[in-house]
């Protein structure tokens, strides 16, 4: 599993670095956005991205969406300060995955990618248990992981709120289904994660394609925001009921006849959305 870093400061970088190697991952590092664009256009894309918002030159946020325009299927991860509030509901917008608030532990590190890789259908996780709760005996770099502090991040206050430092429990892997399952006008194919609109496809990133199967195959029911961010995001996220929304947003944009007016997908007031079951068109 690859994953691209781009991260300015080296102390952060080693910090995550240390614990994607300890869980046989391979990260790719990039100073800046600039340098990032070249390894991918050298390298080929990463499965995941981990951006950091404040780089010089390009910001993480112009590169996020650089990367999501050319890869709708790659992950994409956030790197934020506690004060960038806007900045993370724009990342959403610009089709982010998620983020992670600075400063995190390795648990929750972990954690994310994992819950992320369960939207990418890359597998079930097979790492060893993150550095914060892992098992004794670790030496060198593993123990490193274990012990060391976040570094604070420079361009911002350090805050001191706690990152969820228990580790979820791996997610059991669910097997995807090969059967197309129709809603006319829509085709959803689990097992290759592709939707179509009548004849069109509708491109998705991880996060919509999940969301989008979790009502699709439930159409005609309401499902609240509480269960749609802990079937999409994970049980244990941490995080904001926005992303649920600026996600919504996201899809009507693309599947909406009128996404001013939607009539696929329904807001239920005060509760969540719901599928429409007497789809337009
Ligand atoms: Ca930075």
């Amino acid at each position: 599993m690859k994953i691209l870093l781009v991260e300015d400061e080296e102390a952060i970088r080693g910090f995550v670095r240390i614990n994607l190697k300890r869980a046989d991952m391979e990260p790719v590092e990039a100073g800046s956005a600039e340098q990032a664009l070249r390894l991918v256009a050298e390298q080929g894309p990463p499965d995941i991205a981990l951006l950091d918002i404040m780089l010089p030159g390009l910001s993480g946020l112009e590169l996020c969406s650089a990367l999501r325009e050319a890869y709708p299927e790659m992950g994409i991860i956030m790197l934020t300060a506690k004060s960038q509030e806007q900045d993370k509901i724009e990342a959403l917008e610009l089709g982010a995955d998620d983020y992670i608030q600075k400063p995190f532990s390795p648990g929750e590190l972990m954690a994310r990618i994992r819950s992320l890789q369960r939207r990418m259908n890359i597998g079930a996780w097979r790492g060893p248990a993150p550095a914060a709760v892992a098992a004794p005996e670790a030496e060198g770099e593993a123990a490193a992981a274990r012990t060391a502090a976040m570094p604070a991040p420079a361009e911002a206050e350090a805050h001191g709120a706690p990152a969820p430092s228990a580790a979820a429990p791996a997610p059991a892997s669910v097997p995807a289904s090969a059967a197309v399952r129709s809603g006319e006008p829509f085709r959803l194919a689990p097992g290759d994660r592709r939707l179509w609109k009548h004849d069109r496809e509708i491109v998705l990133t991880p996060t919509e394609w999940s969301l989008v199967k979790l009502l699709l195959e439930r159409r005609g029911q309401s499902v609240s925001r509480d269960e749609i961010l802990s079937e999409v995001w994970g049980r244990y996220y941490v995080g904001d009921l926005k992303v649920v929304d600026v996600n919504i947003r996201r899809i009507r944009q693309k599947v909406e006849d009128d996404p001013s007016e939607p009539a696929i997908i329904e807001t239920v007031w005060g509760f969540g959305y719901r599928w429409n079951r007497s789809d337009p068109g």
